[in-house]
C-alpha cells in the first residue's frame, strides 16, 4: 500500500484545485490509525495526516474554510 499511498502523494501535488476549493478543509476519519483529522479538500482523495494512510472516509463532507489544514505535517 505505501506505493500506492506514495503515488497518490504525487498526483495531489502535482494537482491544481481550483481557487475556490483551496482553502477548503474536510473532516476524516482513517480507517487504519482510526483517528479523527482534517485535510486540504479533495474530491477522491484524503490523507491520514496522522499516519499517511488514505483509507479515510469523509464524516464532515460541508467544507469550513480554515486558513491552515495543510497535512504537511
Ligand atoms: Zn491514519
Amino acid at each position: 500500500m505505501a506505493v500506492y499511498f506514495g503515488m497518490l502523494d504525487a498526483l495531489l501535488a502535482a494537482e491544481e484545485l481550483p481557487e475556490e476549493y483551496k482553502d477548503r478543509c474536510q473532516d476524516i476519519l482513517c480507517n487504519d490509525c482510526e483517528r479523527k483529522g482534517t485535510t486540504r479538500f479533495h474530491w477522491l482523495y484524503h490523507k491520514c495526516g496522522t499516519c499517511g494512510s488514505y483509507n479515510t472516509r469523509v464524516i464532515r463532507s460541508e467544507t469550513t474554510t480554515v486558513p491552515d489544514c495543510s497535512t504537511s505535517s
